[in-house]
């Protein structure tokens, strides 16, 4: 395990798929940052932008990994304004913020219009078929 690696007692699931542990549908990777899409999506191409590094928060970060993922974000918010011009940019912080998973992420959730997408009723799991179509539109070229 690197530094910043949670203990092997507190497993991270965002780390497994940083480290290609666990599956996931990845549309970008560099060095320290990767993103994928969410497989609980509020809005059809929710995605998660990650750094590989392990933190709970932005804050638990070094600041060049921070840095590293808000660059990262600016190539992602790029590229969900091929789904959509509008689009959510989220961190929830700590559990009354409604963080659930305690690897720093940031939400780009597109925006198509629809009233108010952030309801526990409004989300289906994430389909392999367009899981797929996703990746193809969300990927670089
Ligand atoms: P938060 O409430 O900000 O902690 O959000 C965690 C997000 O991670 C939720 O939107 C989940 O649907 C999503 N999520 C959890 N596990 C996975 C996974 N294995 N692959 C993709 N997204 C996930
Ligand atoms: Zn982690």
């Amino acid at each position: 395990m690197g530094p910043g690696s949670p203990s092997a007692a507190e497993r991270c699931v965002f780390c497994d798929i940083a480290a290609h542990r666990s599956p996931a549908f990845v549309v970008f990777e560099d060095d320290q940052t990767i993103a994928f899409l969410d497989i609980f999506p509020f809005t059809r191409g929710h995605l998660l932008v990650i750094p590989k590094m392990h933190g709970a928060r932005l804050t638990d970060l070094p600041f060049d990994h921070q840095t590293a993922l808000v660059r990262t974000l600016d190539v992602m918010c790029h590229r969900a304004e091929r789904l959509a011009p509008d689009y959510n940019l989220a961190l929830n912080a700590g559990r009354n913020a409604g963080q659930i998973v305690f690897h720093v992420h940031f939400h780009i959730i597109p925006r198509y219009g629809e009233a108010n997408p952030f309801r526990a009723t409004s989300r289906e799991p994430l389909g392999d078929d367009d899981a797929q179509a996703l990746v193809r539109a969300l990927s670089a070229g």
